[in-house]
């Protein structure tokens, strides 16, 4: 299968439903990337810092990039001017921080909350209770430049179904009480990101509105990036 085709497919599978496609494109060539983008993909994601802006110089500027690796406080100004979505915010003061340099540029950055959900340590992300003490700080409102958008969570690399089910559901009944609580009056309160390649099709059946999938469309990673790794 190509790139192209896999792109095709995975359009074909979720223009029934209300669910976006986020091409997982680290690691991949600007090559493969632009396959991706002549099948008409034009969203993608990335989870490194360097590797990201290095992409975005050289591809179309119609692409709109998200971040969704862990992404540290002082390398916040180097996407700031381009950045379409940040998926993994996992503290206030990085909020706080995305907030100083969308105002810099002029942007409001629209942000996801990562929550933790998966059963590995590893993992980043806010825990429920931390969730609701952010949302509850009174820090929040004077950010401007900033727009949360929802939530983001990574299940546990698994094979027991059921097990991943439940997270993400677990996850779908957080979204759906923090937006009654927090966000009711905000339309744009609307993204619940969650799926991989190996689970989008359970995180789609518990109610996710947007999929990150990138070996299903580009083929598998070499071994060595295959970790969490820093953004
Ligand atoms: C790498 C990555 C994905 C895509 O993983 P695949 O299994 O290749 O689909 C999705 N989300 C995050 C946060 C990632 O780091």
């Amino acid at each position: 299968m190509s790139i192209r085709n896999n792109i095709e497919g995975l359009q074909q599978e979720l223009k029934s439903q209300k669910v976006t496609l986020i091409a997982v494109s680290k690691t991949k060539s600007n090559e493969d990337i632009l396959e991706a983008y002549e099948a008409g993909q034009r969203l993608f994601g990335e989870n490194m810092v360097q590797e990201l802006v290095a992409k975005q110089e050289s591809l179309p500027k119609d692409i709109e990039w998200h971040l969704i690796g862990h992404l540290q406080s002082n390398k916040v100004k180097y996407i700031a001017p381009f950045i379409a979505m940040i998926q993994s915010v996992d503290s206030l003061n990085l909020l706080k921080e995305i907030n100083k340099h969308g105002a810099k540029n002029n942007r409001v950055i629209d942000c996801l909350l990562q929550v933790h959900i998966a059963d590995e340590e590893a993992k980043f992300g806010f825990d429920h209770a931390e969730l609701i003490e952010v949302l509850r700080d009174e820090a929040l409102s004077d950010l401007k430049n900033i727009r949360i958008r929802g939530l983001m969570g990574i299940a546990t690399n698994t094979d027991n179904e059921k097990h991943i089910k439940e997270e993400f559901y677990e996850l779908k009944m957080l979204f759906d009480g923090i937006k009654v609580s927090f966000f009711r009056k905000e339309d744009s309160f609307d993204t619940l990101s969650m799926g991989m390649s190996s689970d989008y099709t359970i995180a789609i059946e518990q109610g996710s509105t947007m999929i990150r999938v990138g070996s299903t469309v580009f083929g598998k990673r070499v071994i060595k990036h295959f970790k969490a790794s820093e953004g």
